[in-house]
């Protein structure tokens, strides 16, 4: 597999490349198209130049002066009509100009070599040493007809530049390949970094610090990297406490199961005593038929695709209801409750949202006083319904607070120990509540009482299904 280091250098020669040739093809059309005829115009005008001195000044040594023309960077080229020729300055590597050319030229025409040279040479045909490359124009001279040939030399002309520009473009594209070399290692190295920590994360290592301060993208996907790495690390911290907390909380009362079955087998029990330990073992495995009960409940709720069932229901009436159930209970701590539950009508889950207000009402009562106080009021708002269950129980600190949703927790485990519980409820209520699209807030004091306040939209959202990015 090739890196994408390699693959980036690779991919930005082959752009250089590309752009070279590119580059050399459009600076060819464009020799062709426009500087061809005006460099055949400009040297027309050069040779005529020439032969109209020669021709003003009669007298003039023709030689010499070609000569001295052709060393200013020239190669030039003349015939007579009777044939005889000479040449003046750099030889041409082919003498290769048409007879026709010099017959034309001799009859007083203008030879266009250079315009016509072919296309098939691309730009190169500038530099093409050819006789036929050349512009011809006629001229007489002491009574003779002549024909002037004639084309820079580009040797002489252009041979600086030449080397100066071969070596700016093999210097730019040395350049380039190092600079690429460079910034893709610059580029790449996050990516090698980002490459590792995913490898990290495979052997369960959540603990990544990047140390990538860009802005750009690659620095965003870092950053993403490095919070889902923290998300990752919180979800297997959790995994483990839920493992060690479920292992522990159905440990304890199996083997108290355990632990009374043995009393139990035991000969000459008394019957007071017999009674004693059966009523152990019927509590701890209700307690154990709840914990299962609950971790199933919310084991499902937390699945991505939860589906649960909305209808409007009367939320009064179903409060009414819960609190006929446990009539008893409060009788039997003595606890006062009030209510004012009006015919409010809610579209939610009704089955589920029972579970909640049961939570509620049997942590009041759980943890409440002897001779206590519990309030429930339902309050029909404009786009919600809020649900307020009051006690005048033991209440919580502002820390035993922040922890009150978290699965398994329980506050105080000397308090909490002396009443039934398993630290779910309270995870199923939020979870419920925000399935719901609700919100749920307590405010409480040390000995003084709690009050959840439960508001719920009006109206459900159709099919609803569950949501994890709450
Ligand atoms: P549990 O099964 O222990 O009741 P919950 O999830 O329902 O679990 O509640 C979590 C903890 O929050 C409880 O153990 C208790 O310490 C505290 N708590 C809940 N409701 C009340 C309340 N009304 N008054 C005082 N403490 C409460």
């Amino acid at each position: 597999m090739k890196s994408i280091y390699s693959k980036f250098v690779l991919a930005t020669i082959a752009i250089i490349f590309t752009s070279t040739i590119l580059g050399f093809f459009i600076s060819n059309t464009y020799y062709h198209q426009l500087v061809k005829p005006l460099n055949d115009e400009k040297n027309v005008s050069v040779a005529k130049n020439l032969a109209s001195y020669i021709e003003s000044q009669g007298n003039i040594e023709i030689e010499p002066y070609l000569h001295s023309a052709a060393s200013t960077g020239y190669q030039i080229y003349i015939v007579n009509a009777s044939g005889s020729e000479q040449y003046f300055g750099a030889e041409f590597k082919r003498q290769n100009l048409p007879r026709e050319a010099v017959g034309s030229v001799l009859e007083g025409e203008i030879y266009h070599g250079m315009r016509e040279f072919p296309m098939e040479t691309f730009v190169t045909g500038f530099f093409a040493n050819e006789l036929r490359n050349t512009v011809g124009i006629p001229f007489s001279y002491e009574n003779e007809q002549y024909a002037l040939f004639m084309r820079p030399d580009i040797k002489l002309l252009f041979s600086e530049i030449h080397v100066l520009m071969g070596w700016m473009i093999l210097i730019m594209f040395v350049v380039s390949v190092i600079l690429v070399l460079i910034a893709s290692k610059f580029l790449v190295k996050p990516i090698t970094k980002l490459t590792s920590a995913t490898k990290d994360i495979q052997d369960g290592k959540f603990d990544i610090k990047l140390d990538i301060s860009r802005q750009d993208e690659i620095g965003v996907l870092a950053r993403s990297f490095e919070e889902m790495s923290l998300r990752l690390s919180q979800l297997d911290q959790m995994r483990t406490e839920f493992v060690s907390n479920v292992s522990h909380d159905f440990q304890s009362p199996l083997l108290n199961i355990q632990g009374y079955a043995h009393l139990l087998a035991k000969e000459n029990l008394l019957p007071d005593e017999k009674a004693q330990y059966i009523q152990v073992i019927h509590q701890e495995t209700n307690r154990l038929s709840l914990l299962t009960k609950q971790l199933l409940l919310l084991t499902s709720l937390e699945k991505e695709d939860y589906y649960f069932n909305t209808a409007p229901f009367n939320l009064g009436n179903q409060l009414k209801e819960l609190v006929q159930m446990y009539l008893w209970q409060l009788d039997e701590k003595g606890i006062t409750i009030t209510y004012n539950l009006p015919n409010v009508v809610c579209e939610g889950d009704p089955t589920l949202l029972y579970n909640v207000w049961e939570n509620l009402l049997t942590n009041a009562i759980k943890y409440n006083k002897e001779n206590g106080e519990i309030e429930i009021g339902v309050h029909d708002e404009l786009h919600f319904i809020k649900v307020i269950i009051k006690d005048t129980g033991i209440g919580m600190t502002a820390e035993e607070t922040e922890r009150i949703f978290d699965r398994f927790y329980r506050a105080d485990p000397s308090r909490s120990r002396e009443v039934d519980g398993t630290g779910l409820g309270l995870s199923i209520v939020d979870r419920i509540i925000k399935l719901h699209k609700g919100t749920i807030s307590v405010k409480t004091q040390p000995d003084k009482g709690t009050e959840f306040i439960v508001t719920l939209p009006r109206k459900q959202r159709d099919g609803s299904r569950a949501s994890n990015k709450s």
